[in-house]
């Protein structure tokens, strides 16, 4: 699934520069040393690559101030080569992620986090969407997945995956519930969902004997264990048994991240040009 957003991308990307159009543009802003964050920013730069999109990347050092990361962003606002701009999160302790995130021009906010593209994704009249749940979206849609009326549960709020995500199926038509920390009965929410998301980050949060049987499993956590391997937030071997389709972690949610980074970067061009941004 994600290779085919790679090839429709390279197209569209190869059609601008026949056109005489240059490529778009994703400037990454990676701030410190974290390592996952090195490995993420690393991999949407290589599939920039593969796909045309010319990448910028900006790298700071974990103690820079915030006045200086404000003016890096209002330079690249400024910058008409540059189409998106992705601040990896999370940004050192010292730096405040939303007035970083709010300084981002909202038509070049590749990511989606902005207020006013989550706003307009609430709206129903999205512009630049949050790409997990996108690429989710993406991947439901691919399977012939029928959202009109499903029982969806989300299972996670947090402003990058659960709640985009759970706007994203209220748009499609999912009858969508959203479960997090507070919520006291999960074993039962996860038991009526014929959809069920989970974003949480923590290995075996629902556990796979829940899952309604013919259920859609969506596992996004990702988590690391002692020996290195990676798992995800559902206890894969029961839902496997009992789901009608389940996301692998790694390999499911991710890759489908990555691509719809790269459609955005070209949405955003696209939108820049047809002046059809922000205003
Ligand atoms: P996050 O910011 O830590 O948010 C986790 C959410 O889960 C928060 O809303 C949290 O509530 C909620 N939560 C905590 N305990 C819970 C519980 N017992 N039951 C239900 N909800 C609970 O994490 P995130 O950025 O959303 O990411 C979630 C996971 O997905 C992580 O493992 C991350 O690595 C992974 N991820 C994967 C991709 C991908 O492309 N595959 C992309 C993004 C994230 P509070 O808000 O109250 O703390």
């Amino acid at each position: 699934c994600a290779a085919s957003v790679h090839a429709r991308v390279a197209s569209a990307v190869e059609s601008r520069t026949t056109r005489g159009l240059r490529p778009p543009c994703l400037a990454t802003v990676l701030v410190g040393e974290n390592p996952a964050s090195q490995i993420y920013v690393r991999r949407k730069r290589e599939v920039c690559e593969r796909v045309g999109i010319v990448s910028r990347p900006l790298q700071f050092d974990a103690t820079v101030s915030e006045e200086a990361l404000i003016a890096a962003i209002d330079a690249l606002n400024a910058d008409d080569e540059v189409d998106g701009i992705l601040v990896q999160l999370p940004l050192p302790s010292g730096v405040d992620t939303t007035h970083v995130i709010e300084r981002i021009r909202p038509d070049k906010d590749v990511d989606g986090f902005h207020p006013y593209n989550i706003g307009r994704l609430a709206q129903r009249i999205p512009l630049l969407r949050p790409c997990t749940p996108l690429g989710i979206m993406e991947l439901l849609r691919a399977r012939g997945e029928t959202l009109h009326g499903r029982r969806a549960l989300v299972v996670g709020a947090s402003n990058i995956v659960g709640r985009p995500m759970a706007l994203e199926l209220l748009l499609a038509g999912a009858t969508t519930t959203v479960a997090h920390r507070f919520t006291l009965d999960l074993a039962d929410r996860v038991a009526e969902a014929e959809l069920l998301v989970v974003a949480v980050g923590k290995p075996g949060l629902v556990d796979g004997a829940w899952v309604r049987p013919g259920a859609t499993v969506i596992d996004v956590g990702i988590n690391r264990q002692p020996d290195g391997s990676l798992i995800g937030d559902v206890g894969f071997a029961a839902a496997r048994e009992r789901a009608a389709a389940i996301t692998p972690v790694p390999g499911g949610v991710g890759p489908m991240t990555v691509a719809m980074l790269m459609q955005n970067t070209l949405h955003a061009a696209e939108l820049r040009e047809a002046g059809d941004g922000t205003d």
